[in-house]
């Protein structure tokens, strides 16, 4: 693990790209280690601490696929039809028919144990049946054919699932279907949040003149809550750098990271990335990209040199969302113990020309629906301005145009970031 504070990007005052932001956040990680059991019926959204080791064969036993006629494949003949006798019955949850000799079937139901020596199942509609005899024409069916192998979903032994798997429904009925009742989850990752800035109030309360409402703190907790995580209201700062050393000291022990908004720019009441560094390191800050360029990302130092990872998130509200999506959701991921959650990402053509300066990473909202013609299409929202929180709730995708890409003709593809299926 790289040394903190000693990377060479905190220092200058260049931009620094996404991509290298997001590398050095995903290179300083550390995943949380201690682990829980929980019941199923508590494991949705929880990431696995460990594989999940299946115990047994999954089916347990060679069975069905349809409801027809066991037999063995071997009697096949391509050009002539085969004529057996039913010898009995088998439907699933009974011991299968025993001894069943040459020439002879068994009719049999989805998810029956196949019979000892049989290992075909010719469907109720391919064959004919004439009394006690069916007659299967040649050519409907081949050797080993509807035929379900013990283990063939599941060997005994083998993963089902892998450590860092964020749990889904059908992971949590895939454990359930071992006959497992609990799952070893990683402990749930704990987030502070804070608003900062003497202009900021609380809703509920009177709006002074020159206020705004802090919308961030709300929207941050929410965002935090999505991941599956803990998140901490820890109110709202003054621009004081006492107030925001005293609180965040105060943070450091409770909590595994802490998202704070507003003062992370160069202005007079901007204090935060200087309490960082005092109270740990900045590993960087400032990035090529807008919204969002006063973003500082570091870790403070809590009791027994426990690292507690910080994003300083800017202030404008679409800022302050964009930053968490692009760099905090997945910082927090990766320290939750997630695997490979990364956004949902496509292309979508965009129905109208969008300006783009080269050299940095522009995040527009967007609307993504399907064109007349069954393809993705992507408008932009109204007003692309910063603090516009409104054009972000109505939006449904983050347009992401690269830092080396230009404006973009109308009609051409873009890669899009859906918000829906984001966790
Ligand atoms: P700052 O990053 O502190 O310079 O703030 C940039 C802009 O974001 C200012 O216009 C602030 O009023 C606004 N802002 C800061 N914090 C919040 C917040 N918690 N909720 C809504 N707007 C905010
Ligand atoms: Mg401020």
């Amino acid at each position: 693990m790289p040394e903190l504070g000693t990377n060479p990007l905190a220092a200058g005052e260049k931009n620094i790209s996404v991509d290298s932001a997001r590398a050095a956040i995903r290179a300083a990680i550390v995943p949380i280690r201690e682990s829980e059991l929980v019941s199923l019926n508590d494991a949705l959204g929880r990431i696995l601490a460990a594989d999940v080791i299946s115990p047994i064969n999954v089916p347990a036993n060679d069975n069905s696929a349809m409801d027809g006629y066991a037999f063995d494949g071997a009697a096949l003949r391509a050009d002539s039809a085969l004529t057996l006798r039913t010898v009995g019955r088998v439907v699933a949850g009974q011991p299968p028919v025993a001894n069943v000799k040459a020439g002879e079937c068994v009719r049999i139901m989805t998810g029956a144990v196949m019979p000892d020596g049989l290992d075909t199942v010719v469907p109720l509609e391919l064959c004919r049946v004439d009394g006690d005899r069916i007659v299967i024409p040649p050519g409907v069916i081949h050797a080993r054919e509807n035929l379900r192998k013990a283990g063939e979903d599941l060997a005994l032994g083998r993963p089902a699932l892998l450590a860092g798997c964020v749990l889904r429904p059908a992971d949590v009925g895939l454990i359930a279907s071992l006959g497992l009742v609990q799952a070893e989850v990683l402990r749930r990752a704990t987030v502070a949040v804070f608003s900062s800035g003497d202009e900021v109030v609380a809703p509920g309360e009177s709006l002074p003149p020159n206020c705004i409402y802090d919308s961030n703190r709300f929207a941050l907790i929410a965002a935090v809550q999505r991941l599956g995580m803990t998140a901490v209201d820890f109110g709202l700062l003054r621009d004081d750098r006492a107030a925001l050393q005293g609180a965040l000291e105060k943070a450091l022990d409770r909590v595994d990271a802490i998202v704070i908004s507003g003062g992370a720019s160069a202005g007079d009441a901007d204090y935060t990335r200087e309490v960082m560094a005092q109270l740990g390191s900045v590993e960087f800050w400032k990035i090529a990209m807008r919204p969002g360029r006063p973003f500082a990302f570091g870790a403070l130092r809590g009791r027994n040199d426990r690292r507690v990872w910080l994003f300083a998130l800017p202030g404008n509200p679409v800022a302050a969302l964009v930053t968490f999506y692009v760099f905090a959701r997945e910082a927090l991921l990766a320290l939750a113990g997630a695997k490979g959650e990364a956004l949902l990402s496509a292309q979508a053509r965009s129905v109208a020309a969008i300006r783009k300066r080269p050299g940095r990473t522009e995040f527009q909202r967007g609307i993504v629906t399907r064109g007349s013609d069954g393809m993705l299409e992507v408008r932009t929202v109204g007003s692309q301005g910063a603090g516009v929180l409104r054009a972000m709730a109505e939006a449904n995708a983050l347009i992401v145009l690269g830092h080396e890409q230009g404006s973009v003709a109308a009609g051409q593809p873009v890669d899009v970031w859906l918000f829906e299926g984001l966790t």
